[in-house]
Order: C-alpha cells, then structure tokens, then sequence
C-alpha cells in the first residue's frame, strides 16, 4: 500500500477497506469510518458555502472529542489549514492566534464562546463560527469529565453537530496536496509572541506512515488519545496514526488518571504516547493496576525528558516499557523514537536515557556554537533535517531564516549522539543554570529526584543568588502517602551529584504547573 498523501485521503482509504469499523469512541458513543466521513463531508459542506476558501485558516478550540475529529477533517475537505488551538487558552492568547493566523472560521465549545470567545473574537477576521458541545456524541453523562450543561444554541453561531448531520455535500476538488499547510500548531511561546509552525500533510503523514510501519501494532490497532490532540503529539502519532492504519481512536475529553485508567479497562488498546508527567500520575492512581496495561503493544513517552527511575518503576509496577521519543512541534512530533525491540540505553557517565534513534531520512547533527559538528559523545546543539521538518513559522521570515537555516532545523536543545547511533537530550540550552561559572542541567538533577520513593515530580531551575549568580533549586511533588523533608531531599542529591549541581533549596509543592500538553513549566517555577 502506498502510504496516503493527507488524513483525508488516509480516511477515504479506510472508508474503502472497513466502513463499519469503530473510528471513534468516546466514553459508551461509537462512530464509524464511514460515519466520520459523512457528518465530516457535510462540515466541509458548511464551511464552503459560508465562504470558506482554500487555504483559508479555521481555529479549533475543542479538547479530545469526536467533535474536534469533525471540526479538523471538515476543515481539510474544505481545503482549509487548521490552528489546532489549547482550549485553555486565555483570551489574550486566542486574540493573538486569531489575529495572527488571519483566521476566517472558529470552532469551539459553546460555554467557551459565551464565556468569552464572542468578545475575543469581534473586530478578528473570522466570519464563521461552529459551536460544540462537547457532551452530544456521547451518552454517558460522566459528571467527573463533562460537568456542563448543553446551552441554548447562541444566535450569531452555528451548531457544529446539527451542522455535521444536515448531509451538505463536501465540496468535490478541494482534497489537499502534500505540499498544503495542513496546520499551523503554535509554539508556547516561551522566548516571545508564540510563532507558528507551518506543518504540511506530507510532514504530518511521514511521521504517520513511519509509526505504522515501524510499531508492528496488530492488523486493526486500537489507540488511546493520551496526548491533547490540539497538541502536536495527539494530532500525528494519534488521530493522523490512527487514521493512517484505518484503526479505533479512543478519546476521553482531557487527561485525568482514574477516566484514563477506566477507559483502558473498557477498550483494551494497544497502543498510547503521553509526557511522562501523565505516566508519573497514573503511576501514582491508587485503582492502577497491571490489567491496566496488558493490551498495550507499545507505550510511548514524547515532548519531556523521561526519568530513568520512572522507566523501572512503571516496568515493575505495572508490566510495559515506556519508550522514549524525541520530537518537536518544528518537526511534526516525532524524529527519534526507541525502535521496538530495543531498550534506550543510559549514558554512564551523565545517567541520561537515550531519546532514540532517529529514523531512516533524518539527518542529526550536534553543533557547537560557531556551528561546527562536534566529535560523538561530545555535547552541541541538536540540529536536524528531514521529510517531517516543517518548511518555517507562517509568515515570519526572519525568525524561519534563524531556526530553520536552509531547510535545518536547530532545535535549541542541547545533547550529543553515542557510537551506536543512540541520540541523548541533555537539556533545552535556555534552561541551563549557571552556578558560579558552572553548568548545570535541570534534567540530570530532576533524574537523580526521580530515584528517590518519596517523589512523584520534580523541577529543578536556577534562581538568582548574590553569591553564585544563580543556584540550584527543586520544585518537588510528593508520591501519594509519603512525607518526605525538604533537607532530606536535598541530602539525598548531595550524596549523588557534584556539590555544584545538587540542589541547595528544595521546595515541596502539592502539584507542579504544567501546561496542557502535560509539560512541566520551569518557565513558572523560575518566576515564583
Ligand atoms: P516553545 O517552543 O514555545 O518553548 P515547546 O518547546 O515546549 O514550546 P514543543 O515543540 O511541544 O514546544 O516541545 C519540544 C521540546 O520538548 C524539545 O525541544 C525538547 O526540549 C523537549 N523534548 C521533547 N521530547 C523530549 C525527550 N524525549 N526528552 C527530553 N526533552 C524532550
């Protein structure tokens, strides 16, 4: 089979091969591939005929429904990009989105729109609005999930699911090329205005075809959306995967352990990726079980470090081992993964866990500052080339010209590359603290935190210090029972690390600030 040009075309094989087949299911609700591609046809439908044109921008502001599935699929029929957008996003941030993407239809929740979307969105360029409500497809009334209730339909908005049922035909001659900008997926925008990232549907669906053929999942694999699929985690290793191996994509609204778990009980899938921190609170769920995780094939950790400690204690706790990967927004998810089979080393001398391998028409190259290639094992800046690096920020030439000099992308990070080919991440090369002239990197005092049985998380950042410019300090989150003291902590790493790097003040909190992708935000730590 050759692999498909964009999830639309990836979708239509599916509905060739198995129409019947569960695409989606949430909570006790089930569509079909061939259910997806009507009420998707007729978004695409809608859209076109309220003027939406191709190449055109529509914002999807949904967690992980079947609704955000309908929204992206209808948006590509129509020829449309789509700005996957955090629904948690504030209004500042959504203005600048809709703003800067020159967005011309917005989908979003109906409570978000009354809340405050309407407001944000006046005086924007969007001139169409879908509203969901999350709860229609499903028919468990899950309070713990969905605790709001389905508003009267708003007059200047149209109902994205009355939309979705009304059989308009999707228009016939706008199926995407490869070479189309399928989304554009901003960054976090931690060293300025967030930027987006241009990625194409032939970005998208060669990191799609590269885990189909790499995964060896079973025939019909059933995934779990553990990753936001407005994140770019959740859209390519999640719904472009799974569309791409006419599969069963279980979605659960957002991450919240005790749903996760059940749903895992219900439907048995084979196949998740999530940050690390979402293994760390399953981990750490009271009901979790090793039935939990027995139908896993494989379970990926992607876009944070991973401790080795959490490696073992998932493996022995529960059974599966969490492989790493390595990926960024700029290169579509993905582009080192641990191949199945094999077990990430861990680099003696730093105690870091390999990211991966990166995959067969990837280029990595580590740098040094001047930008020339440094011998293996030493550390630079990880820089990479490859069919899933986007081809630049949409329309920002002078920040595309800097990260993305002729077609490479430098990543920011810092790591190094061992002799079997085995990349290792060392740490984003802003978060470097510098304590009286020495480096030092979170991540490696984060791992040693990670040994001890008392900690669930942990974040280590630089904070000012008159004597050694910076110092070491740990933000730690505690396992459920344990009541750990801050100096112990402390000692606990004196013991292990250099006297530089251990971490001089320790800080118990009950829960570390994450953003919605699931990362831990050092950026919020550092400014406490
Ligand atoms: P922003 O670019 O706005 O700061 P962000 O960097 O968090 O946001 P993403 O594209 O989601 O945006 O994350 C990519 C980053 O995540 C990588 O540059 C790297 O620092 C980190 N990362 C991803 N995978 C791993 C991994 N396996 N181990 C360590 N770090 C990782």
């Amino acid at each position: 089979v050759s692999p498909a040009d964009s999830p639309v075309h990836a979708l239509r094989r599916s509905v060739a091969e198995a129409p019947d087949r569960t695409f989606l299911a949430y909570f006790d609700g089930r569509l079909s591939h061939r259910e997806v591609d009507e009420l998707s046809d007729s978004v695409a439908g809608h859209l076109a005929a309220r003027g939406v044109v191709r190449g055109d921008r529509v914002a999807v502001l949904l967690q992980n429904s079947p609704q955000f599935v309908l929204a992206v699929l209808g948006a590509w029929k129509a020829g449309a990009t789509v700005l996957p957008v955090n629904p948690m996003y504030k209004s500042g941030e959504v203005s600048h989105v809709l703003r800067d993407g020159e967005v011309a239809a917005l989908v979003c929740s109906d409570r978000a729109w009354e809340a405050y979307l309407r407001e944000t969105a006046a005086g924007s360029t969007v001139r169409v609005v879908l509203t969901a409500c999350e709860l229609d497809l499903q028919t468990r009334n899950d309070e713990r999930v969905l605790a709001f209730e389905r508003l009267p339909q708003a007059p200047d908005a149209d109902d994205l699911v009355t939309v979705a049922r009304a059989g308009h035909e999707a228009p016939g001659d706008r199926d995407p090329a490869p070479s189309d900008i399928a989304l554009i997926s901003y960054t976090s925008g931690t060293s300025g205005a967030p930027k987006g990232a241009t990625n194409t549907h032939a970005n998208i669906m060669y990191n799609a075809e590269r885990q189909r053929t790499g995964l060896a999942l079973p025939g019909v694999p059933v995934y779990f959306a553990m990753a936001p699929l407005f994140h770019i985690t959740g859209m390519v290793c999640q719904l472009a995967a799974c569309l791409n191996s006419a599969g069963t994509l279980v979605l659960a609204y957002r991450f919240e352990a005790g749903v996760v778990l059940d749903a895992f009980a219900e439907h048995r899938p084979h196949y998740t990726v999530g940050p690390s921190t979402a293994f760390m609170a399953l981990a750490a769920h009271p009901s979790a079980t090793r039935d939990h995780f027995s139908s896993f094939h494989v379970i990926s950790s992607g876009g944070a470090p991973l401790p080795p400690a959490l490696v073992e204690r998932f493996r022995a706790g529960f059974g599966p081992y969490i492989r790493n990967g390595y990926g960024l927004t700029e290169c579509s998810a993905p582009c080192a993964a641990v191949p199945p089979g094999l077990e990430a080393p861990v680099d003696p001398a730093s105690g870091t866990l390999a990211v991966g391998v990166p995959g067969p028409d990837s280029v990595v190259r580590i740098v040094d500052d001047e930008g020339h290639e440094v011998p293996l094992g030493e550390q630079g800046e990880i820089l990479v080339r490859g069919p899933q690096v986007v081809p630049g920020y949409w329309r920002r030439p002078e920040a595309t010209a800097e990260t993305f000099p002729d077609g490479e992308l430098r990543t920011g990070d810092i790591g190094f590359m061992d002799r079997q080919g085995w990349l290792y991440v060392v740490d984003r090369k802003k978060d470097m603290i510098n304590a009286s002239g020495f480096k030092v990197w979170p991540r490696e005092v984060e791992d040693v935190l990670h040994t001890h049985p008392a900690v669930r998380e942990a974040a280590v950042v630089g904070v000012p210090d008159g004597y050694r410019g910076e110092t070491v300090k740990a933000y730690v989150s505690l396992a459920p029972g344990a009541d750990e003291d801050p100096d112990a902590l402390a000692a606990y790493c004196k013991e292990r690390l250099a006297a530089y790097k251990y971490p001089r003040q320790v800080e118990i909190l009950p829960d570390l600030p994450k953003t919605a992708s699931g990362k831990i935000l050092r950026r919020e730590l550092r400014s406490r």
